[in-house]
């Protein structure tokens, strides 16, 4: 059984927050401030630049993703970190076509993150060769998969509702119809169980600052699965993806495996602070976590249809349909967060109604949840959220 009195105390936390927002931005672990400022200090600084050998700096993209594939189901040598997500959802939807050269169909759905489907319409575009992304509704996709389709690109978890889609079940339908998967585990890593080899995904992708506790801006991870990881070619043929970036060859040469998902240069710092995020993950059961989360977030629901009667719930009701996190609806959905955020309980607002929780529960308990109900509460039911000020919008929601 997992010890969350531990998970919890790993964990800063500033005085007065119910925090229900790790599914934006995971909060700082402790451990990180003193990792970041002894790889600054003792290796930046003392080693300059012998900490790419002498401290393993250049290793850290591949250690730092063997350490994430342990929570997804990937195994040894699969996952690598590096760049942001978006880049990463172009490499491998570039890759994954490639292997499907006869198609001409990308199948995504209008609950994917924009960012996602912007990034294959960018990517489509350059390659000018008549594909077409399609986008369906969430509930049509299984119907949808059919031989005209190269790559079913999918994020597992809806960011707006938390509706989850069933991998296994969509992988298999896609592979019978001859169809490669990029599954987007941006709001899967650190809060599902994710089984990427036992669903035989094809290519995976995600970020570290959301369940992963990485910090603003922490790099995202690319999973290969092993059969193509060898074949594919990359679209972003940077030098620490060739196979001998010292070498200094002018032509591209992809190097061994999920080595060539690599770019450029690694971000140092952010992984020192992403290394001692995962930390925080040892003795940790997935299961455990997904249980805890699923009785978080039902224990809101519950409390708030209860007590807050205007607010309609936009996620799914049954758990098991539903990712870590929870919305509700209301036309004023903007300002309502806003007098919650001034309260102490920080959630956040997806455009155009919706009010979001997440439930995390290496840092989260019941105590928050219905401390954070309370608040809601009170905001609701007297029409806290009602001035002036909770109406500016802000740069980020
Ligand atoms: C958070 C999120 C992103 C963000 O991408 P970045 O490149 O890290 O800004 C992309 N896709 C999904 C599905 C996300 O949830």
């Amino acid at each position: 059984m997992t010890d969350f009195a531990r998970t919890r105390s790993l964990f800063h936390m500033p005085d007065g927050v119910f925090y229900l927002d790790g599914n934006s931005l995971g909060p700082l672990p402790k451990s990180a401030t003193r990792r970041v400022q002894e790889m600054m200090t003792a290796q930046w600084g003392e080693q300059l630049i012998r900490g790419w050998n002498a401290s393993g700096w250049m290793m850290q993209p591949r250690r730092l993703g063997d350490r994430i594939g342990k929570l997804i189901g990937a195994p040894e040598g699969t996952v690598v970190v590096g760049d942001t997500l978006s880049i990463k959802v172009y490499q491998a939807l570039a890759s994954a076509l490639e292997l499907n050269p006869s198609r001409r169909v990308v199948l995504s759905d209008n609950g994917n993150f924009p960012s996602d489907l912007y990034m294959a319409q960018g990517l489509l575009g350059s390659l000018d060769k008549g594909y077409e992304l399609k986008v369906v509704d969430p509930e049509e996709v299984e119907a949808a998969i059919d031989e005209s389709v190269a790559v079913l690109m999918i994020t597992e978890v809806d960011y707006r509702t938390g509706r989850l889609h069933d991998m296994k079940k969509l992988t298999a339908k896609a592979h019978a119809a001859g169809v490669l998967t990029v599954w987007d585990l941006a709001h899967s890593a650190g809060a599902l169980v994710v089984d990427l080899e036992g669903a035989k995904a094809d290519f995976a992708v995600g970020c570290t600052y959301k369940y992963l506790n990485g910090g603003p801006g922490a790099p995202a991870f690319i999973y290969v699965a092993p059969e193509h990881a060898g074949k594919v070619r990359p679209a972003l043929s940077g030098w620490l993806g060739h196979e001998s970036p010292f070498a200094f060859d002018l032509d591209y040469r992809s190097g061994a495996g999920i080595d060539r998902m690599r770019v450029g240069t690694p971000a140092v710092i952010a992984m020192a602070a992403l290394d001692a995020a995962m930390d925080a993950w040892e003795g940790v059961s997935m299961a455990d976590v997904r249980k805890q989360s699923i009785a978080l977030a039902d224990l809101f629901i519950h409390e708030v249809e209860a007590r807050c009667p205007e607010l309609t719930l936009a996620s799914p009701r049954n758990g098991a349909e539903r990712g870590s996190q929870v919305s509700f609806r209301h036309p004023e959905g903007y300002a309502i967060m806003q007098a919650l955020i001034a309260r102490g309980v920080i959630g956040d607002f997806r455009a155009p109604d919706a009010v979001r929780f997440g439930f995390t529960p290496l840092y989260i308990g019941e105590q928050e949840v219905l401390g954070a109900v309370g608040v809601l509460e009170d905001v609701m039911n007297n029409r806290r959220w009602d001035e002036p000020q909770y109406r500016k919008k802000a740069l980020v929601t």
